[in-house]
């Protein structure tokens, strides 16, 4: 299975001042955990990171051992379009591909294993969590609209994964019309395409704000 990491960000929330990806966790980048993840399940044979060109040098050398197993992509002013870009450097041969986003280090190699497992008989999957908070929709100025039903609402993580030529006649289709959205799933639901939820765990956060970071730490550990 080949496997897409968006590490291509600028982490304006962590205020680092440089991608968040490589401030420190425990000794090694906050990159390096996630690509060891990735590298320790048992189902990826190909791994492409996406980066901009001048965090090239630093993100390259910060993987360690993994530096020359990995496939490096640059990375475009969006998510969204650092993944297109991925798409379109991925081999003649993938038909599917995951995706994990760079910031969620703590995934759970096993995990991996079972969104690939899972991505073999469905063209489209994500992991996601059942939301235990209530969650509010406001106005503009916070002012609560509306409560939708807590059963059916669900945070979606990454590892997500498609079906290569669907989700790349998606992110085309996403160009064309203007579409901005914040996961590779939003597309598929724009064109009216199934994506099946698989459940994660809530270790597999993604690195936000510095206090996610001093998580990361203690659960690294
Ligand atoms: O900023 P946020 O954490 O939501 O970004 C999610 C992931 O997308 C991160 O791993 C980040 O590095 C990546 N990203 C990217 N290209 C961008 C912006 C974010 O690859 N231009």
């Amino acid at each position: 299975m080949h496997l897409l990491i968006p590490a291509a960000g600028s982490g304006n929330r962590m205020k680092a001042g440089k991608n968040k990806l490589l401030l420190k966790l425990n000794g090694e980048s906050l990159l390096y955990w996630t690509v060891k993840a990735v590298f320790l399940s048992k189902k990826i044979s190909w791994v492409g990171i996406i980066g901009q060109p001048f965090d090239k040098k630093e993100i390259l050398s910060s993987l360690k051992e993994f530096s020359n197993k990995v496939n490096w992509i640059t990375g475009g002013d969006s998510r969204q379009e650092s993944v297109r870009n991925g798409l379109n450097n991925l081999p003649d041969n993938a038909s599917k591909v995951l995706i994990h986003d760079g910031a969620r280090c703590l995934i759970e190699p096993e995990l991996i294993d079972k969104c690939s497992n899972e991505l073999q008989h469905n063209d489209a999957i994500i992991l996601a969590m059942k939301v235990v908070d209530t969650i509010k929709i406001v106005n503009e100025n916070n002012i609560i609209k509306e409560t939708p039903n807590r059963d059916f609402l669900w945070a979606a993580q990454t590892p997500q994964g498609f079906l290569v030529s669907k989700l790349k006649h998606a992110h085309q289709k996403a160009l064309e019309e203007n579409w901005t959205v914040t996961d590779d799933a939003s597309l598929y639901e724009r064109l009216n395409w199934p994506v099946k939820i698989i459940e994660g765990n809530s270790i597999n956060i993604k690195i936000t704000n510095p206090v996610d970071l001093k998580i990361a730490s203690l659960f690294l550990n």
